[in-house]
């Protein structure tokens, strides 16, 4: 008969839990990233929401190998796997500026993965590598005045004349609009095909010297609620020319391409939610054990202790659901409902838990100076964003045929 063995099994909580997705390869870049983050980005995170994050910093970012991640390495990127992109998205959550990390995920996971899967060499030599090497910005731009979630109801147009294309329309909330050096636009080359006329192209919007480019101009630039750190424009396009090579992916099939691009952003943006969430989270564990209300920290209140339980339930759902459904997604699968599922889930997950956080620091939590006033505004984005809640639910929805 086997002796029962002395030892006891007991919870460990203070175990790192690396989950599975990751290598010591994934974890060696989380420690560096996150130290630079630390380091050399969260000092300015006041600064920046007067100044706007400056460019240099993209740049720093891209000589420390941060940028081009998960790009091939012919063109400058350590050709790492998706998973890189998640522990990206993770680190930036440590500056304290939602505006800085979405401004930074417009170019290395929204702008330039459609250069890199549908853009021919001619089109990779001349805008990723200088987008990896962050001498060039880029932004994406689809949303227009009249056109937000209906995609298909865009207006821009692109109109074939010799061996250029000529676009006209507006473009409103581009992130990086008022400061990238170019931009993957979302326009119709056909306006009576519904969502087959649509057709990205590669538009320049500043010249060699950095001037802007003829009849291209920021009409506004956007006041918002959150993400003072980001500049967030009105472009106008009136008679701007682009040489036909510029068209990115297939004519026609640009609906389809720009889809394709929403799930890695919708999944990126998922694994910001969630980071985001453990730092407010981080944050609020530390100001409720100090804060000492009726002779005890308020932590130790079953009330405030119980908060903390139902976020740090809700936090870890969110992050299985983004890493399960990434390994999908880094695995090719093309899992549009989980990505959806994901995007809607840890978006609404990361502002219900930026609004207990200001609820357990009471007065101080409206105040400017605790960094979880601005959390609070920044991540309410999220549900608006890469596509609303409503849509989210309608693609949800419509995925069981109904
Ligand atoms: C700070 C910021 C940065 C952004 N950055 C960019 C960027 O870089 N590039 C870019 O292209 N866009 C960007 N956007 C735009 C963003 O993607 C859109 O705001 C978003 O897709 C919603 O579009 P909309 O604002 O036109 O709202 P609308 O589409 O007008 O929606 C208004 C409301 O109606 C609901 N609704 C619409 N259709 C339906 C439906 N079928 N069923 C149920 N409800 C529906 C919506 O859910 C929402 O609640 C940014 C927005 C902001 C605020």
């Amino acid at each position: 008969m086997a002796t029962a063995t002395k030892s006891v099994i007991k919870p460990d909580h203070a175990n790192r839990r690396r989950h599975f997705i990751f290598t010591d390869e994934h974890e060696d870049l989380r420690e560096s990233m996150r130290s630079w983050v630390q380091k050399e980005v969260h000092p300015h995170r006041n600064e920046w929401e007067e100044t706007l994050w400056p460019d240099s910093i993209l740049k720093r970012a891209a000589e420390l190998g941060f940028v081009g991640l998960c790009f091939p390495e012919e063109y400058g990127g350590q050709g790492g796997d998706y998973f890189y992109s998640l522990v990206r998205a993770e680190c930036m959550s440590y500056s304290g500026s939602g505006g800085l990390n979405m401004g930074f995920a417009v170019h290395t996971d929204m702008a330039l993965p459609p250069v890199e899967l549908l853009g021919t060499d001619e089109q990779k030599r001349k805008y990723l590598v200088p987008g990896i090497k962050g001498e060039k910005i880029s932004s994406l731009g689809i949303t227009e005045p009249g056109a937000g979630s209906d995609v298909a109801a865009i207006r821009t147009t692109a109109e074939r004349d010799g061996d250029e294309y000529v676009i006209n329309g507006s473009k409103t909330f581009i992130t990086n609009g008022a400061r990238a050096d170019f931009i993957v636009l979302v326009t119709k080359t056909d306006p009576e095909g519904g969502h087959d006329g649509i057709t990205l192209f590669i538009v320049d919007l500043k010249d060699d010297e950095g001037n802007l480019v003829p009849g291209f101009s920021v009409s506004r630039k956007l006041e918002k609620m959150g993400m003072h750190a980001s500049d967030t424009g009105e472009l106008s396009f009136e008679d701007v020319r682009v040489p036909a090579e510029n068209m990115l992916g297939q004519e026609g099939k640009g609906f389809y391409h720009i889809s394709w691009e929403l799930q890695g952003e919708r999944l990126v943006a998922a694994a910001g939610c969630v980071a985001s969430a453990e730092r407010m989270f981080e944050r609020t564990m530390e100001y409720a054990l100090e804060r000492q209300a009726f002779g005890r920290s308020i932590g130790k209140f079953q009330t405030i202790r119980h908060k903390f339980a139902e976020m740090a339930t809700q936090i870890e759902a969110g992050k299985q659901m983004t890493y399960a459904t990434a390994w999908r997604f880094a695995n090719g699968e093309y899992p549009v409902r989980e990505i959806t599922a994901t995007k809607l889930f840890t978006s609404r997950m990361a502002c219900e838990v930026a609004d207990e956080c200001v609820q357990i620091h009471g007065g101080y939590g409206y105040m400017k100076e605790y960094e979880i006033e601005r959390a609070y505004r920044d991540v309410r984005l999220n549900r608006i964003g890469a596509g609303t809640d409503e849509i989210m639910l309608e693609v949800i929805g419509r995925s069981y045929g109904l």
